[in-house]
Parts: structure tokens; sequence; C-alpha cells
């Protein structure tokens, strides 16, 4: 490879500014859509969530897993995603702009490119974009109280959700109607209405709305035929060899307790 070429002009490249990332942390990208009200809106999206939509961002989760070094874990609800990457990785020398552009692209251009196997005839009316932060997280728990974060407004905007598009698509109330009758109500109150007036036990309802989707890496073994040629022998011999891979597996769980962690403790380890 060629080295670039020295010239007066080098000296702009020392107004770049570093933004190495902590040593030893946690970090974590978290991706959200740029104004997805409207996007949703305008693109016809079930109230109170569209299962075409969430999966799409799964899909591009995954892909972004995939292409991209060192991410651990995903979690994803709504118009946004969250991906930590190991805390030992080194990847673009932990350059936090590096990090963030790259997720944010690879995933904004993922979500326009398998747009089609999600919402099948509807077209795509924009591109859509999405913003970037990078945080970084010293511990394993503030680690885990981010995700337990996440996932609980995950809980909090479904509850609401729920019921709101319950009095308003069987109940019969205005969009404002709604909004004053929930004004002030706990979970307990927002539970009950949903249970009296609609025959509903939230936690009857789906998991991927209740909890969100984590993205985890799920090792499976692949059994595969291989044809080979022995040197001493004329005959071709099949024989069956075993590779485990690693994949990326979609869950709808509980991560504030300690059962997923206890599970899955190779996520936390070095
Ligand atoms: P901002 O650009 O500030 O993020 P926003 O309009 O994207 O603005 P958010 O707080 O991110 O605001 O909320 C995302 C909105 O997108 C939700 O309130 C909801 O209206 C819509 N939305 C996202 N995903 C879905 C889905 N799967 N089903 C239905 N609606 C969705
Ligand atoms: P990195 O991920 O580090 O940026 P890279 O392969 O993208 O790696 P660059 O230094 O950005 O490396 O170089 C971009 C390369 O893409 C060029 O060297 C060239 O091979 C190719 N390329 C980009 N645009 C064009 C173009 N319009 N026509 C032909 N080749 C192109
Ligand atoms: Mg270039
Ligand atoms: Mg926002
Ligand atoms: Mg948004
Ligand atoms: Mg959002
Ligand atoms: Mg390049």
């Amino acid at each position: 490879l060629r080295t670039m070429a020295k010239s007066k002009f080098e000296y702009v490249r020392n107004f770049e500014v570093d933004d190495t990332c902590l040593r030893n942390c946690w970090i974590v990208v978290r991706l959200d859509g740029r104004n997805f009200h409207k996007f949703a809106e305008q693109h016809s999206f079930t109230k109170p969530n569209d299962d075409r939509a969430l999966n799409l961002m799964t899909r591009c989760a995954q892909a972004v897993m995939e292409e991209l070094e060192d991410i651990v874990i995903a979690y994803g609800q709504s118009d946004e995603y969250s991906f930590v990457f190991q805390k030992k990785s080194n990847w673009f020398k932990r350059r936090a702009s590096k990090f963030m552009t790259h997720v944010a692209s690879q995933f904004a251009s993922s979500y326009v490119f398998y747009w089609k196997d999600y919402f099948q005839d509807q077209t795509l009316l924009y591109p859509p974009g999405f913003d970037g932060r990078v945080i970084l997280y010293p511990s394993n728990q503030n680690l885990r109280d981010y995700l337990s974060w996440r996932q609980a407004d995950c809980h909090i905007n479904n509850l609401f959700n729920t019921v709101f598009w319950n009095l308003v698509q069987k109940g019969g109330l205005t969009t404002s109607q709604a909004e004053e009758k929930l004004r002030g109500t706990l979970s307990g109150d927002k539970n009950e209405i949903l249970f009296s007036e609609f025959n509903i036990n939230y936690n009857n309802e789906p998991l991927i709305h209740r909890k969100g989707t984590a993205l985890v890496w799920k090792k499976i073994d692949e059994i595969t035929t291989k044809t080979i040629k022995l040197p001493n022998e004329d005959k071709e011999k099949e024989i069956v060899v075993t590779r485990t891979r690693k994949k990326v597996t979609p869950l709808h769980c509980d991560l504030i307790g300690e059962e997923f962690w206890e599970e899955h403790c190779e996520i936390l380890e070095d």
C-alpha cells in the first residue's frame, strides 16, 4: 500500500481531537430513530406496537452485531437500540466517533436494505435517520443498571400505550379524553383499567412488547457432511463434521433480575 504523500496542508490533521474511550470501561452506543413519531404515522405503523417495525429494528441490530467487532449484547425497544462493546475492545483504538458512526450508518443502511422484507408492498417514503451517542460504564453494575433502565422505560411506555390505545380503539374515547383519563394514574390503576374495562391481563401481553428484545451470541453445533479423499484410497469418503458457530439470537426476557445474568454469565466475563 502507498503511504499518503506529505503536503504543507498536513498540519490540519492536528485539529482532530482525541476521543479515545477510557480503558476498561464498557462502551455503549445507543441509537434512536429521528422523528419516528412522524415516521410511524406516515408509514401507518399499527398502534401501540407495530411488529413489522420491531422486527425490522432487530434485523438491523443483528446486521450491526455481525458486521462490527466486539459487541456482546444489544437491547432494543420502540425506535431505539443499544449496543454493548466488550470492555477490552480495541476496535479502532477505542475512538468514540468510529464506534458511533459505524453503528449508526450500518444500522440506517440496513433499515433501508431490509425494509421490503418486513413491509412488503408498502413503499418507504423517505430515508430515515438515527442519532447516536456513546456512554462509558466503568462497572458491571453500572452496565446492568443501564440495561435495566432501558427495559424499565420499555415497560412504562408499553403499559401506558396499551391502556391508551385500548381506551381509544375499543373504548371509543378521543385521544385527549384518553390522555385526561390516564393523567396521574399509577401502574396499578392502569392494570385495573385494562382488566376491568377490556378484560386484559397485562402480564399476558406479548413478551416482545413488555420486555423489548435482547440480542446475544448463542453457540450452536452445526453438523455438515464433507466429502474427502484419503491419500491411500481410490474412493471418496463422506465424513460428518461438527463445528460450533456463534449465532445472534433474539430473546424477550427480563434483564433486571439475576436469572438472565446467571444464565449468560459469559457476557460480563473478561
Ligand atoms: P426524536 O427524534 O427526538 O427521537 P421521536 O418522534 O423519534 O423523536 P421517540 O421518543 O424516539 O420520539 O419515540 C419514538 C416514537 O416512534 C414512538 O413514540 C412511537 O410513536 C413511534 N414508534 C416507534 N416504533 C414503533 C413501533 N414499533 N410501533 C408503533 N410506533 C412506533
Ligand atoms: P477504511 O474502512 O479504512 O476507510 P477503505 O477500503 O474504505 O478502508 P479508503 O482509504 O477509505 O479505504 O479508500 C477507499 C477506497 O475505495 C479507494 O482506495 C478505492 O479503492 C475505493 N473507491 C472509493 N471510491 C471509488 C470510486 N469512485 N472509484 C473507484 N474506487 C473507489
Ligand atoms: Mg477514504
Ligand atoms: Mg429521543
Ligand atoms: Mg426517536
Ligand atoms: Mg425513542
Ligand atoms: Mg474508507
